[in-house]
């Protein structure tokens, strides 16, 4: 038996984050009623990202540049300074004030026990890993002000404490539970000029 195409897609689209069943059935009725050519060009673009896509070896940044992304890549940065966050899209914000000149580790999540994510299911082994064999002499932990974020942030910084490394903390200049994505750029520039030693 095959499936009945419609509700097969509406099925994936409702796996999305913010997109309930109703919001999925709009959107495929949407794609089949008025706008069949963008269903070649999601097709397209999905198929490039599921190829192309990955997590740099060396920061988990996504790229699409090979196995190391362009800011690894780069030459003119500092590589004294690293700057841990926990998501691709607090890296982008970073990114986007221009004044950060270091690298970063993206841990892509925070530690949450009571939804069973320890450090074993972030990106931390590599970031041991990357201290191991690298001249880094200050890390900045850039994780969200929330509580979840600020306990990773304490984690981090006690793991870290033998290693001979000046670990501080982004100012809270970042809005209290906010994500550092929807920081503006002062906000967050102040909030990376602020940071203080743990
Ligand atoms: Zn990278």
């Amino acid at each position: 038996m095959s499936l009945d195409p419609i509700q097969h897609t509406i099925e994936q689209f409702a796996k999305l984050p913010g997109i309930g069943e109703r919001t999925a059935l709009r959107l495929v009725l949407h794609l089949i009623a008025q706008d069949k050519n963008l269903i070649g060009l999601l097709s397209e673009a999905l198929v490039q990202l599921e190829q192309k896509v990955a997590e740099c070896e060396l920061c988990h940044m996504i790229t699409a540049d090979g196995a190391r992304c362009s800011i690894c890549r780069s030459v003119s940065r500092d590589s004294k300074i690293l700057c841990v966050v926990a998501r691709v899209q607090d890296l982008m914000a970073l990114e986007a004030t221009s004044e950060f000149r270091g690298f970063y580790h993206v841990l892509h999540g925070v530690l949450a026990p009571m939804e069973g994510i320890g450090p074993q299911d972030l990106r931390i082994a590599s970031l041991f890993e990357r201290l191991k064999q690298s001249e880094i002499s200050e890390i900045i932990l850039a994780t969200p002000s929330t509580v979840e974020g600020e306990a990773t942030a304490l984690y981090l910084a006690q793991e870290l404490q033998n290693h001979l490394i000046k670990v501080t903390r982004i100012a809270s200049g970042v809005p209290v539970g906010g994500d550092l994505q929807f920081a503006d750029r002062l906000t967050l520039s102040r909030a990376m000029a602020l940071r203080r030693g743990f």
